[in-house]
């Protein structure tokens, strides 16, 4: 084979590298993020979550010639972190949290604050522990304000909140609940469905179970979900695997 030969396959090689590499597939909520944290996130390619302080968090599975030539041209500081391409897809960030959260039990409770739940109501009966990053214990502070005025009808929904911060994974799962960095509520898990609870008692097959819940089993009045979705709170019952009774500030999945 002869050099201009040799030199044509090497340069094929490395353009179909690079096309694959800038159709790598990512989430579109990951590229959210910037929006929804705009104080934290620089910018998001499809292989780094890059920060405001210089750190960098690698999306793993995204390695490519891009990746490459970004390892040999960024001078910035190394990476702090990683993320799978499976989290990304489940959009279970627990990288992104920690940077943003606290890395540790330690590092997420110095930033606690207790917000005392519906206090005209239920007075302080409720102290709830959540994060004071993201003004996240003045917007739970405000969805509180913003319930309490509802009909009294909807106050059983929103009685002995089941959990604010708790450091613990998921059930049968290898990652943290969101729960653990101080951003999540659960409101009274009487009136609450969970996919698990209803799959153990119904035998439904999974695809079925969610039809299930959209149909009869969804007790949770969608007023209470729209004051939460106004301040950047998820709802649990929106998920596959659902959970009405949870909610999470998650303003990247609104974008
Ligand atoms: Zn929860």
């Amino acid at each position: 084979m002869t050099s201009k030969r040799i030199f044509h396959l090497i340069s094929f090689l490395l353009f179909n590298c690079f096309i694959l590499s800038s159709y790598a597939e990512i989430s579109p909520s990951l590229y959210h993020l910037k929006k929804a944290y705009p104080q934290y996130v620089q910018s998001v390619t499809n292989h780094y979550i890059y920060w405001k302080d210089g750190t960098r968090i690698s999306i793993q599975g995204s390695s490519s010639f891009l990746d490459w030539i970004n390892h040999f041209f960024y001078s910035g500081s190394p990476s702090i972190d990683t993320i799978s391409q499976k989290e990304v897809q489940r959009e279970h960030y627990e990288a992104v949290f920690k940077k943003m959260y606290g890395g540790s039990i330690k590092e997420v409770r110095q930033h606690l604050k207790t917000v005392y739940w519906m206090p005209h109501v239920y007075g302080k009966l409720y102290p709830l522990k959540v994060t004071t990053i993201n003004g996240i214990d003045k917007k739970l502070q405000r969805i509180s304000a913003a319930l309490e005025k509802l009909p009294p009808s909807y106050f059983k929904y929103l009685a002995r909140p089941a959990g604010s911060f708790y450091w613990r994974r998921v059930e049968g799962e290898d990652y943290l609940s969101t729960h653990s960095f101080g951003i999540a509520i659960d409101i009274n898990s009487h009136y609450s469905n969970y996919w698990l609870w209803d799959y153990k008692k119904t035998r439904k097959p999974l695809n079925q179970l969610r039809h299930y819940k959209l149909i009869c089993h969804n007790r949770i009045p969608d007023k209470i979900v729209k004051i939460f979705a106004k301040e950047g709170f998820y709802w649990g019952g929106n998920w596959y695997f659902y959970d009405t009774m949870h909610f999470e500030y998650r303003p990247d999945l609104f974008a």
